[in-house]
């Protein structure tokens, strides 16, 4: 026997013209993320329906627990419709949930969008609870504390489910455009990458390496967390640029309390140009305000100012705890402790400057003549693509 996974799209619900729009993407996504499990994906009005065999419902609704844009899923049965297919169905369902729990509450909620159908969503309630209770004496109704609710509702098919579980929601990846990530090694980028990609953007991401003052450890290290990020948001490609060149040069040329922002500033021009050669319409960083000399709102002007997309920083207003809880959750906190050095602890300035001076910083760093470097190394960039 096939299972059936009805499933809730989340806000794509709010989006009125834009809907068809949001359910394609969502297909998509959705074929891309269970094509190692065969299946059929059905629209049924408001929901999506995805059938596969009875044998692949475990690793079905372990995909779907991590996908993004359904609010949630139910495991559904499909009946006749008649009363008597109605209470058939009904009754595998209900008897196998007594089975696992020997006695329960519950309560009815029908639903009837097929109107020519002959009793209401009231008449239809009353009726199966009735055929139900006589045939389960462990189960009680409860309107105010049911243990589980019985959902019916009549379409096409009518289908039956009773236990809903939560999804990840958000907007499906891809409405949104393109981003593109600054991933480094840490706690926070990666966070920021799956938030953003939550509210539709489609990622890149880029993470400069500054080999060999930042060994191979680190680049691998990059490389676990893009891959367990791609998991997560249905793939990514990710573009590791040549940085060393670029530090040397800062650090022979710049005073030392301003090399952290010039080479923050450096990041953001290239992920800027990059954006255009991808097609992306933002990029995204793991800043959080003033939580080192580099994120203080002046400095977030100063190399904000370096880039001419919007600069999407979804944690500027989350405290250090919230951040890890969101990276514990996705999976990426353990990678991103890892204790290997980035190239910004071995080039970092000691004492860095906190509130740069907006007009002397950006002379200062068009006086570094490091412009053509910057692209060079775009050129120079390796390009990996991760499968989701
Ligand atoms: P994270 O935990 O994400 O590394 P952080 O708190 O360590 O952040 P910084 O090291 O100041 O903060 O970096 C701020 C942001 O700059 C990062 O979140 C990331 O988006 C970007 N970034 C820093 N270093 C790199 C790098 N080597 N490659 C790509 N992006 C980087
Ligand atoms: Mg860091």
């Amino acid at each position: 026997m096939d299972t059936l996974f009805l499933l809730k799209p989340g806000e794509l619900m709010l989006k009125g013209a834009n809907r068809p729009f949001f359910m394609r993407v969502l297909r998509k996504n959705l074929s891309q993320a269970l094509r190692e499990v065969p299946h059929r994906l059905e629209d049924r009005h408001s929901r999506i329906l995805v059938r596969v065999a009875e044998a692949d419902a475990p690793r079905t609704a372990d995909i779907l627990r991590r996908f993004i844009g359904i609010s949630g899923f139910s495991p559904a049965l499909v009946s006749g419709k008649s009363l008597d297919d109605i209470e058939h169905t009904a009754s595998l369902l209900v008897g196998s949930l007594l089975r696992e729990w020997g006695t329960a509450r519950y309560k009815i909620e029908a639903r009837r969008a097929d109107k020519s159908y002959p009793l209401d969503s009231y008449g239809i309630a009353c009726e199966l609870g009735e055929r139900l209770g006589r045939r389960f004496p462990d189960l009680t109704v409860s309107m105010r504390e049911p243990d589980f609710i019985l959902h019916v509702e009549i379409r096409g098919e009518v289908f039956l489910y009773a236990l809903a579980e939560e999804g990840e929601r958000g907007l499906p990846v891809g409405v949104s455009g393109r981003g593109i990530l600054l991933l480094s090694g840490g706690i926070d980028s990666p966070v920021a990458g799956y938030l953003m990609a939550k509210r539709g953007l489609r990622l890149d991401a880029v993470y400069y390496h500054s080999y060999p003052y930042t060994g191979r450890e680190v680049r691998d290290k990059v490389q676990t967390l893009a891959g367990l990020l791609a998991r997560r948001i249905g793939g990514l490609n990710l573009h590791i640029v040549p940085f060393t060149e670029i530090q040397v040069k800062i650090r022979e040329r710049a005073p030392e309390d301003r090399t952290t922002l010039f080479s923050r500033a450096s990041m953001m021009r290239i992920a800027d140009m990059l954006a255009f050669r991808r097609n992306a319409n933002s990029l995204i960083t793991g800043e959080s305000l003033s939580q080192v000399a580099s994120q203080t709102p002046e400095s977030l002007r100063f190399t904000g100012s370096f880039a001419s997309l919007p600069v999407l920083r979804p944690l500027v207003g989350m405290d250090k705890e919230r951040i890890i809880g969101i990276a514990r959750a996705i999976g990426t906190y353990e990678t991103s402790i890892l204790p290997y050095d980035d190239c910004c602890v071995v080039f970092a300035s000691r004492h860095p400057v906190i509130r740069p001076k907006f007009q002397e910083m950006k002379e200062s760093f068009m006086g570094l003549g490091i412009e053509e470097d910057l692209r060079k190394a775009l050129r120079a960039a390796e390009r990996i693509t991760i499968d989701g």
